[in-house]
């Protein structure tokens, strides 16, 4: 992984072979992107501070876990300091880098977990774990001003399936595998998770579950708290047991407090999480609808009908537009049938192409049952003016879905920044919020006088509402601060959010980034329950200090 960026070193985003989308660009943002990129940084030019941790500390750990288990080393640090936002790769590539971590730790198993924990609580350190290192919601950072040693506990060694009971469909598996690894490993034995985010190849099962995340088939598998049964967690107290039962009326539920809580509560050494077989067919079909409100109308009543697909997205005009713009080619093929295309929609569709909605909707199962939910589907589709484009569209999304965060760094590489806000709503507002935050962006967009672009889609359907996910762009002003620029377009986004009756976030978790909207999500008494969970829990203050409710006791200063 890129210190400095997403993915791997020597991957990356071309604009070569999409002809289509600089002239979008200029239009939009008003970018040149043929302008030589900015230099990258330099790990050699970075002032990395000297790690500052007790001896006996670090014997102890040391004896706990090998000495190779536990590293100083100035990249290892960088890499395990943050994670992946906007706002975390334009402070690294800056050179500022935080609080970083003093150690790394890489525990082979739940009893080396334990043991960490127990020698920091002794010594009063802090302690971070790690899964990939990709949430973008600022909940890895050390506090800025922390004077303990801080500990980074990356789970990466723990990466195992340790067992699947095919009568249960429930598979045992350790908290640092990555999600191809863990596709690998179940699907060798025919069975799949189903969880498949954006972030996919880089993060992993515990990060997952401590930020309560969302994949693109969650239509079909549900979000990892539904996934998600049983539990083992290292904490304070001791190791927490959640058992895998279906369901459980046995108080209020310890496994939903341990989803989404980010590290405050214990280091996850274990889940146990639904599996299925493998599907014998998988579809991923492209829609077009003649509006965003049609568009969003079929996705509406698609989840109140029989029909059950893996996977409902679909794009606001905005989104399609610049989808389109990342198409490869322009051969006089293409040409040609962009052209018949358009005639088609407008002449015998009565489309207006500007307004018009890309979507992508994914089927898994029997040949059968494949067919039967595309035909319940292509009815309700129908209904609002859309039309199936077929297979191509929907293939090339599946391929390209994990290579699409690329594209950030090459924008910032040419001085755009363009971020992700995400949220989830009842069906009857998804209309109010995506219209209020559209207008909140632009009207930041006018007051900070920067050419700006906003676009959106809905994702993740559920029965009484469904995801909607933003991404917006502007060019930064040489001489003033990109990052508060940054800051008052997120704000107003965040701030629309909760004020048209949406969440946060629907996926992202809360760590520091979001955390200033908690109370008017979840309510005054529901942030005082979650604050009261973390000072019994973690009573000392020292599992992951500040993020989602704030530091549960201001720092103590060390000597
Ligand atoms: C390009 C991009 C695309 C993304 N797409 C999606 C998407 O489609 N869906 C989605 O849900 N998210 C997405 N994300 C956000 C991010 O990938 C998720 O939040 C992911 O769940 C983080 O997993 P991780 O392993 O990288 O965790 P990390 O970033 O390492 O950690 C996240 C939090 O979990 C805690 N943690 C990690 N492991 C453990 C453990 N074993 N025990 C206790 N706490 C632990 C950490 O302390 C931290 O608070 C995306 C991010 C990027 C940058």
């Amino acid at each position: 992984m890129k210190w400095w960026g997403w993915g791997e070193q020597d991957v990356a985003f071309s604009a070569d072979d999409k002809p289509k989308f600089g002239p979008f660009l200029r239009e939009a943002i008003g970018v040149d992107i043929t302008r030589p990129p900015a230099r990258l940084p330099d790990l050699a030019e970075l002032e990395v501070p000297d790690p500052d941790v007790p001896a006996a500390l670090r014997a102890e750990l040391e004896e706990a876990l090998g000495a190779d288990a536990v590293s100083d080393d100035p990249h290892d640090r960088l890499v395990h300091a943050r994670g992946k936002s906007l706002r975390d790769l334009v402070r690294t590539r800056g050179g500022e880098l935080g609080r970083l971590p003093d150690l790394v730790l890489r525990p082979a198993g739940e009893a080396q977990v334990a043991a960490i924990l127990h020698a920091a609580l002794e010594a009063d350190a802090v302690v971070i774990p790690f899964g990939g290192g990709t949430n973008i919601s600022g909940s890895l950072d050390a506090p800025a001003g922390e004077e303990r040693p801080v500990l980074s506990v990356d789970l990466g060694r723990m990466d195992q399936v340790l067992g699947i009971d095919d009568v249960s469909r429930l598979a045992r598996v350790q908290p640092g595998v990555f999600g191809p690894d863990l596709e690998r490993r179940l699907g060798a034995r025919g069975w799949t998770l189903g969880h498949y985010p954006d972030s996919f190849n880089h993060s992993t099962l515990g990060g997952w579950i401590a930020t309560r995340s969302s994949g693109m088939q969650s239509d079909k598998y549900g979000d990892i708290a539904q996934i998600t049964r049983g539990l083992r967690v290292a904490t304070p107290h001791g190791l927490l047991v959640v058992r895998p039962h279906p369901a459980a009326s046995n108080g209020p539920s310890v496994r939903e407090m341990i989803l989404g809580s980010e590290g405050r509560l214990g280091i996850i050494t274990e889940a146990t999480v639904q599996v299925h077989r493998l599907p014998a067919e998988r579809v991923i079909l492209g829609y077009l609808f003649p509006s965003w409100p049609d568009a969003l109308a079929a996705m509406r009543d698609i989840a109140a009908s029989e029909a059950s697909p893996s996977v409902t997205r679909v794009s606001d005009a905005a989104e399609t537009a610049f989808s389109f713009a990342t198409k490869k080619g322009d051969s006089l093929l293409d040409r040609a049938q962009s052209r018949a295309l358009r005639e088609f929609l407008e002449r015998r569709r009565g489309y207006d192409v500007a307004q018009m909605c890309l979507g992508f909707i994914g089927y898994e199962g029997s040949e059968r049952h494949v067919r039967e939910q595309r035909r319940r589907t292509q009815k309700i589709v129908a209904a609002h003016g859309g039309l199936c484009i077929g297979r191509g569209p929907g293939e090339l999304y599946d391929q390209k879905k994990f290579d699409t965060p690329y594209i950030r760094d090459f924008l910032l590489d040419r001085g755009v920044l363009a971020d992700v806000s995400e949220t989830a709503a009842p069906w009857s507002d998804l209309g109010k919020v995506h219209d209020n935050v559209t207008a909140a962006a632009r009207a930041r967009f006018a007051a900070l006088r920067v050419k700006g672009y906003i676009m959106s889609h809905l994702s993740h359907s559920y029965h009484g509402g469904a995801c909607l996910y933003f991404t917006f762009a502007f060019t930064a002003v040489p001489g003033r601060d990109a990052l508060e620029d940054y800051a008052d377009v997120k704000r107003a986004v965040q701030q629309a959010f909760v004020d048209s009756g949406a969440t946060l976030s629907h996926h992202h978790a809360v760590g520091t980034e979001h955390a200033p909207w908690l109370e008017q999500d979840i309510s005054a008494p529901g942030v005082a329950l979650v604050r009261g969970l973390f000072e019994a829990g973690d009573p000392g203050g020292n599992l992951n200090p500040g993020k989602i409710v704030g530091a549960a006791k201001p720092a103590a200063t060390s000597g």
